[in-house]
């Protein structure tokens, strides 16, 4: 830290560009304090990349989260007497044209661990410093980075326990920074690069048809929110946690995670926050253990992105390229749309679709229906996700379709196959979620109505459906769909 100081005053006065990612916040940012301490005036700066080789553009519901982000971002700087300076292009030339244009004493960033992401990165540290200019990345956005939990030259773990056993042996992660009280801004007045951008036209908000009115009801992106989300967790949700999270109409998960997502909160405030909680309100140690367990899974998906490329495309276990996966459009509309008539599915479907968020336990559920009772290729499912996840993530989200699908790592083997009906009976025993989500079906009695078609017809009547018209009759039989299944499974095992 010292020497960046004392390199930076050599400098004069020059600015030192601070490069905003996914860490969308201003406490415990490292690079923005590292940046801080220089004393040099900084321009704060985020670049709207268009989708390259290894690096993909952002769906829909989190280009409309990032939006909100953005804006929130530069509320803050400018309470702080700053602003967020918005380009779009490829990160490499628009910021070397800042740099150029400003003769920016250097650049200051978080780091990201996707291999495309990194190559990036490199590349830019080393043509700012082949220009005189200082750059310097941080560790902000996991509770340990990929590379400091075995020495040089091991394998990497292949499974989450032994993994995580390795976090839990390296203690716990640094306390957080807190939010940086006294910041220098060099002023942007007159800066004209053709690369600038203001929000509006960085057009990120859908506007024909403008079907983002479920995200406002439900959402609010920025720093600020994520504490008040994380509050909330903390008084409602986090006692009870390791059982209830399971329920989906329960109120025991986070929904943290587009706030993950987008890095208003880092995981290292999370995981000080809620261990001093459960400290301050005596909570039993199981309910702490699962939830930063948890926040170690999400650790785990991004040490898998950072050790294998194309994970979005690339099964981990290569034998899976011969999965004879079938092609029906219409069987993968039905479940995008919450018409499979499987109500724990399409009650999931359908709150991805209007809040652009899903709880984990039904997004098992949903992932194993297209996997394996629809036999669709994992990857439709996972690029679908992609565009309507709030939270979409380049590493949580493939890793966890290659999980469900049993071609990841530690993945649930793929002849073990979810019974839609089962997990709605248990995890959804009262219909609560279904109820909510399927109005239609909300006077079924609750033995029918996480499988409509077998309620008499004086139970339909009474309640007000119409299978087939009103609600869809199942688009595949659970025992024959099973059953194809496993042969297919048995049928790529055959080409090894
Ligand atoms: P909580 O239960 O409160 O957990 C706290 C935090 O831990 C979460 O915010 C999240 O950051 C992390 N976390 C929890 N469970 C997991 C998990 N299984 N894997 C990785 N991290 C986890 N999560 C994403 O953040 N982005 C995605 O794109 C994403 N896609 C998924 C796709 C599928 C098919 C499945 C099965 C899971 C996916 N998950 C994804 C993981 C998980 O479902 C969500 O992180 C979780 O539901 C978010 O809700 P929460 O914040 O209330 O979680």
């Amino acid at each position: 830290m010292e020497d960046w100081a004392a390199q930076a005053a050599g400098t004069g006065i020059r600015p030192l560009v601070v490069w905003f990612r996914d860490d969308l916040r201003l406490a415990d940012h490292p690079a923005l304090e590292h940046a801080r301490r220089s004393g040099l005036p900084l321009i704060c700066v985020y670049v709207l990349q268009p989708a390259q080789e290894g690096m993909r553009g952002l769906g829909g519901a989190a280009s409309w989260w990032l939006h909100g982000a953005l804006q929130a971002l530069d509320q803050d700087l400018r309470a702080c007497g700053g602003e967020l300076l918005l380009l779009a292009g490829s990160a490499p030339d628009v910021l070397g044209q800042l740099a150029s244009q400003v003769d920016a004493a250097g650049l200051v960033w978080n780091r990201r661990y996707g291999q495309a992401e990194r190559a990036m990165d490199a590349g830019i540290k080393q043509r700012f410093r082949a220009e005189g200019r200082l750059a310097s990345s941080h560790a902000g956005s996991v509770l340990h980075e990929p590379w400091t939990l075995r020495p040089d030259g091991a394998p990497p773990y292949q499974v989450f326990s032994a993994y995580w056993r390795a976090c839990l042996r390296a203690g716990e992660p640094p306390l957080p920074l807190p939010a940086p009280a006294d910041l220098r801004f060099a002023s942007l007045q007159g800066l004209s690069l053709a690369s600038r951008r203001s929000l509006a036209e960085l057009d990120l908000l859908p506007r024909t048809p403008d079907w983002a009115g479920g995200l406002r009801a439900h959402w609010v992106p920025g720093e600020a929110a994520a504490w008040r989300q994380l509050q909330q967790f903390v008084e409602e949700g986090l006692c009870g946690y390791a059982e209830g999270r399971d329920f989906p109409g329960q109120a025991h998960c986070s929904r943290l995670s587009p706030y993950l997502r987008f890095g208003h909160l880092s995981p290292r405030q999370i995981w000080h926050a809620m261990s001093a909680a459960a400290l301050q309100h005596r909570l039993p140690g199981q309910d702490l253990d699962k939830f930063l367990a948890e926040l170690g899974w999400r650790d785990f998906c991004q040490y898998l992105h950072y050790h294998h490329a194309a994970l979005e495309s690339r099964p981990l276990q290569p034998s899976f390229e011969a999965m004879p996966w079938r092609h029906d459009p219409a069987a993968l509309k039905a479940w995008q749309r919450g018409q499979t008539g499987y109500p724990l599915v399409d009650a999931g479907m359908r709150e991805l679709w209007t809040t652009g968020w899903m709880h984990n336990r039904v997004r098992m559920v949903v992932a194993s229906f297209l996997v394996k009772h629809l036999l669709l290729d994992w990857r439709d499912g996972e690029a679908w996700f992609w565009d309507t996840l709030v939270d979409a993530d380049p590493a949580s989200n493939p890793a966890s379709w290659q999980w469900v699908a049993g071609c990841g790592m530690d993945a649930a083997p793929y002849f073990r196959i979810f019974n839609p009906i089962l997990q709605g009976q248990k995890f959804d025993a009262q219909g609560a979620y279904v109820r909510h989500w399927l109005p239609e079906l909300a006077k079924l009695p609750d033995r029918a109505l996480q499988q409509p078609w077998t309620a008499s017809s004086a139970q339909t009547r009474a309640a007000g459906v119409r299978l087939g018209i009103d609600y869809p009759e199942p688009v595949v039989e659970h025992a024959m769909a099973r059953e194809r299944a496993l042969q297919a499974y048995a049928q790529m095992r055959a080409v090894r």
